[in-house]
């Protein structure tokens, strides 16, 4: 992986400390790649099972030390997932929802509830994370939204992240607000924001739609212009404002 350089400020000059503001000392004076941001870059991951960049693994391992000693066994889902992985997943649902009869336009929304178009996913970042309580025995899927509420088995486990998250940097990205446009609620996906934060001002900064218009993985030929922005506006940018 590409060695990021930081901005120095120096620690002797006496002025550092007292005026410079606290984001100053993270600003990157290089920005991430645009294959960086769609899971085709071979970016360096850590952790046996936790695959993700250094600062977000290191946050996740004392925010699951600390669940630990108070009875959560956080267990972690999915990490890290590339481009290909992604698009097999894609691929998959749009066959599947075709060959059912439906038209293009309608499988692409009903994937988008829950999936990401291949190259926007927050989990090609290496920052997110779908995590749940493993000491809880669970039957068929466990990403069920009734499963983290009043009653469900991972009830617990949600009440101490809503707790004690943001203590580690990890935010909830999909939550419940009824407002809230784009993908829908997901109590299990969590995002290191201080790294996030910067990769989805890149994205942001990127035409990303241009770039997608030019993919080709089962339904970009439906991908219109209009189709993209609304995708971009709803379901990458209506997230958790403490995200943005
Ligand atoms: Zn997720």
């Amino acid at each position: 992986m590409k060695r990021r350089s930081f901005i120095k400020i120096g620690g002797y000059s006496g002025l550092a400390l007292g005026i410079v503001p606290q984001w100053a000392f993270n600003i990157q004076e290089e920005e991430y790649s645009i294959l960086e941001l769609m899971g085709k870059a071979d970016i360096e991951l850590f952790g046996k099972g936790i695959n993700l960049r250094k600062e977000a693994h290191d946050a996740f391992l004392k925010m699951k030390r600390a669940a630990y000693s108070d009875g959560i066994d956080i267990k972690m889902i999915s990490s890290y997932r590339s481009f290909e992985r992604q698009m097999a997943i894609w691929e998959r649902k749009y066959i599947t929802y075709t060959d059912d009869g439906m038209q293009p336009l309608d499988a692409i929304d009903k994937i988008i509830e829950y999936s990401t178009v291949p190259g926007t996913s927050r989990h090609h970042w290496g920052t997110d994370i779908d995590i749940v309580d493993g000491y809880r025995k669970v039957e068929g899927d466990v990403l069920v939204p009734e499963k983290f509420g009043a009653g469900g088995p991972y009830e617990l486990f949600k009440t101490w992240m809503d707790e004690n998250s943001t203590e580690f940097g990890y935010h909830l990205v999909y939550t419940n607000e009824p407002k809230r446009k784009g993908f829908k609620y997901e109590p299990w996906h969590y995002s290191y924001a201080p790294l996030s934060v910067p990769l989805l001002d890149t994205f942001r900064s990127k035409n990303i739609a241009m770039v997608l218009q030019k993919e080709e993985f089962e339904g970009t030929e439906h991908f219109t212009a209009g189709f993209l922005r609304n995708y971009i506006i709803n379901n990458i940018l209506d997230i958790n404002p403490e995200l943005l």
